[in-house]
């Protein structure tokens, strides 16, 4: 079976655990989100491809919620006394990761081509490809102003109130090789339960990637990533009060108007008229018992579509 899932960072990683533990990894193909892609000290960090790689790859620091099990911070303590502006937290170790990227992009090797290499590397089945090899940069209108996604989502602890999204480099950015593939070749495509507007919306920027789900012949299903209308960690709910009228599962699935067929969401959001399919369980993935059924709920939606 094969099954392609749009992904952000944790909580699409997290998912694609689930579904790595159900079905055979082989078919599995993860296009990830790259709105939050940025230089830091000169290095392209992919912060959502680096998680996917983490935590598919069994090194995540769980815990956190972010980079590597057993950091080390030698490097960026050396960096800040030195007087280097060091917001963005990159331990020892992920540093060699954004080392080894910055050293192959240089040698002209595509981003896509990069994150497959580093996937085998880390022995992870499945493919994990950024949604496009293109720049393509989230920048967040905020009431102080248009920031850069990082600098207002890590530097500013996303307090700013967010008035809109914007995708610079969307309107050129093309599919990165393989994503149309996946996408063609998938029995199911999932929206794993990651932000609708900074993780999952700059995927769906890139006007190849919604053209071919929005002309899909295979079931589509968004998993919510709120939970009780709030979001588990990070910004969602508020993002969905403000941009979309509200934080219950219908105001989710209407970010997915006409690219799914079905919503997977938590119990604690009770009964709610849908124009999908509603699959109604808990959605909490604290475990890796949690995730696999979590993605097992995505594939019998699916199969009920059939
Ligand atoms: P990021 O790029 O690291 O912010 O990650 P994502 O966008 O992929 O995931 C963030 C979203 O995951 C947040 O909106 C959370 O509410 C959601 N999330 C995290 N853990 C869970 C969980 O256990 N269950 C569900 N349903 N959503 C979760
Ligand atoms: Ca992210």
């Amino acid at each position: 079976m094969n099954v392609t899932v749009l992904s952000g960072g944790v909580g699409g990683a997290r998912f694609a655990e689930g579904l790595l533990d159900a079905i055979d990894p082989a078919g599995v193909t993860v296009i990830g989100n790259v709105g939050d892609d940025l230089e830091v000290f000169g290095l392209h960090v992919s912060p959502d491809l680096d998680t996917l790689l983490y935590t598919l790859g069994g090194v995540a620091d769980e815990e956190q919620g972010w980079g590597r099990a057993g950091e080390t911070w030698a490097a960026l303590e050396t960096a800040d006394e030195l007087g280097a502006e060091a917001w963005f937290q990159l331990g020892d170790r992920d540093l060699g990761l954004h080392l080894a990227r910055a050293e192959a992009l240089e040698r002209g090797e595509p981003l896509s081509a990069i994150t497959e290499r580093f996937a085998r590397v880390l022995g992870i089945a499945a493919r994990i490809l950024p949604a496009t090899d293109d720049r393509l940069r989230t920048w967040i209108q905020t009431d102080d102003g248009e920031l850069p996604f990082q600098e207002w989502f890590v530097h500013r602890r996303h307090e700013p109130e967010v008035l809109g999204v914007r995708f610079e480099g969307a309107e050129t950015a093309r599919a990165a090789p393989g994503v149309l593939e996946g996408l063609r070749d998938a029995d199911l495509i999932v929206i794993a339960p990651s932000n609708p507007f900074v993780s999952i919306g700059p995927i769906f920027a890139v006007d190849e990637i919604r053209a071919a789900i929005a002309a899909r012949k295979v079931p589509a299903v968004a998993v919510s990533p709120l939970i009780g209308g709030r979001a588990v960690k990070g910004p969602a709910d508020r993002m969905l009060r403000r941009l979309a009228g509200g934080t219950d599962p219908s105001h989710v699935a209407r970010c997915y108007k006409g690219l799914i067929d079905a919503l997977v969401y938590d119990e604690s959001d009770g009964e709610v008229e849908l124009e999908v399919r509603p699959i109604v369980t808990r959605t909490l993935m604290t475990d890796a018992a949690a995730r696999r059924r979590l993605a097992e709920a995505a594939l019998e939606a699916a199969a009920a579509l059939r």
